[in-house]
């Protein structure tokens, strides 16, 4: 048996930041993984999704480049050359974690971790045992239990494909199916979401859900809403599939179906019952708010949990567990209602707070009030090709706390991390009113609303 202060099971997001930081207060840590060091967002997540988003970017910019003066042929992506690139990008970053991780006095093993009891996991043949032990083990793509769904990719399966997608219908309504409806519009594929409620991005404020419902089909791709998939079939000529819906009519003609209908804990066969983990109905390792599992000595962070989805909250989790278990500190959490996110759409979204429908249930209409403007970015003043931004502050109490910020337009992606400070400062409409604008920029207008 191998003994360690620290077993961390995982070496993406959560568990890399856990185990350097349980590490740099001399632990000794042993991290476990199964594939390449960096989990979902190095791998087939946050880091080759922007690389495509920037593609995508540039494909919108050389077809505005002639309305500003630049002879351009129309150019179509060599989708080998920018994948080549991005791997080759994921791999650097591979090797960059695996010296983090080295440099840090953490010991790495490959393979994949099951538990064999209490603080106890067996990983290719080795027994290990630790003090403390993180699961961070993240999760993978749901795939719908359907005739068919095999037929059709999830986003792991995205970041393989050898060439641009011809005809792509895209399943789903959150952040994965609205990023890569735009990242496989832009790059020239024809796309169609095919969403079962009357709305995507359920959840997020209706006037970016709006506005981007109304951008969509400018770009050319095609909504479908209340669309249910019944089953995937091959049509007749062997090669393309077609979506059958429940109670419509089939839509045909697709070279990919890709699902993005969310992802799932990997905790199946993690053997959490040896440990006495508890899991809840979907399978999420159940924590408190300091983490900690039905297991004594045993922790959960990151996708795992079922708690936000999101790389920095992984992070940040995996960060404070470290420094309460080695560095002697106080217990911390952050924040769950000043939650910055942003959601690579083209274009952006970017989002943190309370949008207007929960603000006004959790501090009543009569205490909430809205501040927004919707134009066109000055970008646009010299192109044939248009986008919409529309801001939103969603404001509470009498003296107008900013509870709610939210963007959809140029440039929101890198505006929102500033006002995100403002808002978990608890900053009012009046200190946004008296900070002096920046000119000529989208951003100003958040500090001159009226
Ligand atoms: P992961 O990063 O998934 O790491 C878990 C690791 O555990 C994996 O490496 C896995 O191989 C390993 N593992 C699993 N089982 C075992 C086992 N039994 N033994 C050993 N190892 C095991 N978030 C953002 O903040 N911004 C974004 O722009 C963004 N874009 C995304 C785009 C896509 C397409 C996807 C899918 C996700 C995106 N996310 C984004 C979400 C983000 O990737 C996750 O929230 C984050 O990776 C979660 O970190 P984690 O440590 O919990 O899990
Ligand atoms: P999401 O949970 O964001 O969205 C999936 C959506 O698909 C659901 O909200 C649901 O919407 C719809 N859905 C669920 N089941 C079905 C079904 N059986 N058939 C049809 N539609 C269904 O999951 P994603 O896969 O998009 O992403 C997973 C998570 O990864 C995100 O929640 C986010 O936390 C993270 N992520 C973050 C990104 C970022 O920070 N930029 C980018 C990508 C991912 P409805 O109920 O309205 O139908």
């Amino acid at each position: 048996m191998e003994r360690f202060d620290y077993l961390v099971l995982g070496g993406g997001s959560g568990g890399i930041a856990s185990a350097r930081r349980a590490a740099s207060y001399g632990a000794r840590v042993a991290l476990v993984e199964r594939g390449r060091l960096g989990g979902t967002c190095v791998n087939v997540g946050c880091v080759p999704k922007k690389v495509m988003w920037n593609a995508a970017n540039l494909a919108h910019a050389l077809a505005d480049a002639p309305d500003y003066g630049f002879a351009l042929a129309p150019r179509v992506v060599d989708w080998g050359k920018l994948r080549a690139g991005r791997d080759a990008y994921v791999a650097r970053l591979n090797g960059v974690y695996a010296r983090l991780l080295s440099q840090a006095g953490v010991t790495v093993i490959e393979g994949t971790a099951r538990f064999s009891g209490p603080r106890q996991v067996e990983v290719a043949g080795r027994r290990l045992e630790a003090e403390q032990v993180l699961i961070a083990v993240g999760g993978q793509p749901r795939r719908p239990a359907l005739p068919g769904a095999a037929l059709g990719l999830d986003s792991d399966g995205f970041f393989e494909l050898a060439e641009l997608p011809r005809r792509v219908a895209v399943v789903g309504a959150g952040y994965i199916a609205l990023e890569l409806v735009g990242v496989l519009s832009a790059l020239g594929a024809e796309v169609s979401l095919l969403y079962r409620h009357e709305e995507f991005l359920r959840g997020f404020d209706v006037c970016l859900r709006q506005s981007l419902a109304r951008q969509l089909p400018a770009q050319g791709v095609r909504l479908v809403s209340g669309a249910e998939v019944s089953a995937v079939e091959r049509e007749g000529d062997g090669q393309s599939l077609r979506v059958v819906l429940r109670e419509r009519e089939a839509y045909g003609g697709f070279s990919h179906v890709l699902w993005a209908i969310g992802r799932e804990p990997l905790t199946h066969a993690l053997g959490l019952e040896a440990a006495g983990v508890a899991r809840d109905a979907e399978g999420y390792v159940s924590v408190d708010e300091l983490f900690a599992t039905t297991a004594p000595g045993t922790y959960a962070v990151g996708d795992v949990t079922g708690q936000e989805q999101l790389t920095p909250a992984a992070i940040a989790n995996g960060r404070r567990l470290a420094d309460r278990l080695f560095g002697g500190q106080p217990a911390s959490t952050f924040n769950h209602d000043c939650v910055p996110t942003v959601v690579f759409t083209h274009p952006p979204i970017g989002t943190v707070g309370l949008t207007e429908q929960a603000a006004r249930e959790r501090h009543g209409d009569a205490n909430v009030k809205i501040y927004t403007t919707q134009f066109t970015n000055m970008y646009h003043a010299l192109t044939m090709r248009k986008t919409e931004t529309v801001m939103k502050l969603v404001c509470a109490g009498h003296e107008e706390r900013v509870v709610g910020l939210h963007v959809i337009g140029l440039g929101a992606d890198e505006m929102l991390q500033g006002f995100a400070v403002a808002v978990e400062l608890g900053a009012t409409k009046r200190d946004f009113d008296r900070t002096l604008a920046i000119h000529p920029t989208a951003a100003e207008e958040l500090v001159t609303l009226r």
